[in-house]
């Protein structure tokens, strides 16, 4: 045996996947994206993500499990939580007690919220006040335009939905940063100094309300413009959800037009892959089922969140409706046989910031989707560790169905670290695993993925619900 035979034989070794690809494929792959950066566009709030996915469950068939009393094989049923999460599912041959197949992603991102009391004048410009949410690099937030969603409930119970700066004729908002020419000292300061919390504080306008004789009259006159459009009152902002986000839409990024640049990919991208992975499997053996949540980015500590009981309840309607002697050990039962992809996002090794992570274990744009054994920090804090045996399990459901997938850690052992919902889903005694798309400039305004990595998650989602 030749040296280069034994290397075939024994080593393991990923190549980018374009390499061999056929044109149909290739075709198929960027096809797959338009649809992708057009969710990106629809849904850039976690209320919105959950708007598109019940338009689009609606449309494939899908119906509001509260309106079915018995559920039988091959029924598409979807219910939402307090309209931040969702949960489909695609009733299976097999009895829920033997399991499902579950896709959990998260639809929230980070951003900046509006505090409860968010507008103020200073210096005859009219600002709201923000408090981020999520691990954000506050500096890169400053110098780009904005866009205002959010979701206003009225004195009268009335709820008024907000959306300003994504239509071409609307107007923008914006964070500023100081010129150069007088930043001497904010550059030597530590970059999470260089714009402080406080500072990002969006723009809204220059023009007072006509009548000298009262005080920050830019304040009210911004005030009467809301009142006008929407009808709200200061007061309204106390209940209010409103979130600042980049108003750039997503893009195709580079000559070769190989990657997608938007905001919000961190979950979305998993989100939507999981979703049309759902829609695109006809009744499987299993129950299918995909689910879509909040909060993620906080902890997921919220009714709407992976922590939430709400998806051990809908598991319950489920086996309710779908069995003659409902007990609670159905539900255990299904818990325990269950398989769960956590399908979120990593980081795809940066040749530009290599020095934080490992080559030999690192995940590469254009490799496939990534799968984790485990993620965490330090001394693998925060993670659910899955056992060998799902490992292999999940590696071979990915190969037999052609699917092009690799491993990474999320960067060097000691540089850091993050977790998913997978350890939420672990304490259900659900085996789970990690699975997702490779991202560059996670967590900034406008993150970067690979075309064919999103591919092979669509690919790779398909396959485990079939499994
Ligand atoms: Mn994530
Ligand atoms: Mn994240």
């Amino acid at each position: 045996m030749t040296g280069e035979e034994l290397q075939k034989k024994l080593l393991y070794t990923k190549k980018n996947g374009y390499y061999d690809i056929l044109d149909s494929e290739k075709k198929a792959i960027f096809d797959f994206c338009e649809g992708y950066k057009d969710f990106l566009n629809e849904g850039k709030t976690e209320r919105e993500c959950i708007r598109y996915a019940i338009n689009q469950a609606e449309k494939n068939g899908f119906v509001l499990l509260e309106s079915k009393d018995k559920l039988n094989k091959g029924d598409k049923v979807y219910t939402v939580n307090r309209d931040k999460s969702i949960l489909l599912a695609v009733i299976g041959e097999k009895p829920m007690q033997e399991g499902t197949r579950v896709v959990a992603a998260h639809v929230d991102s980070p951003r900046l919220d509006l505090k409860q009391n968010p507008l103020y004048e200073n210096t005859e410009i009219a600002y709201f006040k923000t408090h981020y949410y999520g691990g954000i690099k506050k500096y890169q937030w400053p110098t780009i335009p904005l866009s205002i969603h959010g979701t206003i409930i009225k004195e009268n119970g009335e709820k008024v939905y907000l959306s300003i700066g994504e239509k071409e004729s609307d107007p923008v908002f914006c964070i500023t940063d100081l010129l150069p020419h007088l930043a001497q000292s904010q550059m030597k300061g530590e970059a999470t100094k260089l714009i402080e919390g406080e500072k990002l504080n969006v723009i809204l306008g220059t023009i007072p309300f006509d009548d000298d004789k009262i005080s920050d009259g830019v304040k009210l006159n911004i005030l009467k413009l809301l009142n006008d459009a929407y009808g709200i009152t200061e007061k309204d902002f106390v209940s209010a959800e409103i979130e600042i986000v980049p108003a750039f839409r997503a893009k195709d990024v580079g000559l070769d037009l190989s990657l997608v640049g938007g905001y919000g990919q961190d979950d979305r991208v998993c989100a939507y892959t999981a979703l049309k992975a759902l829609f695109d499997t006809d009744c499987a053996e299993y129950t299918t089922i995909c689910y879509l949540v909040d909060k993620e980015e906080t902890g997921s500590m919220d009714a709407t969140g992976m922590c939430s009981r709400f998806f051990e309840n809908m598991l319950a309607e489920l086996c309710a409706k779908t069995e003659d002697n409902y007990t609670d050990l159905s539900l255990r039962n299904t818990l325990t046989n269950t398989f769960c992809l956590s399908s979120d996002v990593t980081a795809a090794l940066d040749p530009c910031f290599d020095n934080v992570m490992e080559r030999n274990n690192s995940s590469y744009l254009n490799k496939g989707v990534c799968l984790m054994k485990y993620t965490g920090a330090r001394g693998k804090s925060g993670t659910s560790d899955c056992s060998c045996e799902f490992v292999q399990k999940i590696t071979s459901v990915m190969d037999d169905a052609g699917v092009v997938w690799q491993t990474g850690e999320l960067g060097k052992v000691d540089e850091g670290g993050g977790g998913t919902v997978a350890q939420f889903l672990a304490v259900l005694n659900i085996q789970v695993i990690d699975c997702g798309v490779p991202l560059l400039s996670m967590h900034s305004p406008f993150e970067i993925a690979s075309k064919f990595d999103i591919y092979q998650a669509y690919k790779g989602y398909k396959a485990f619900y079939k499994c």
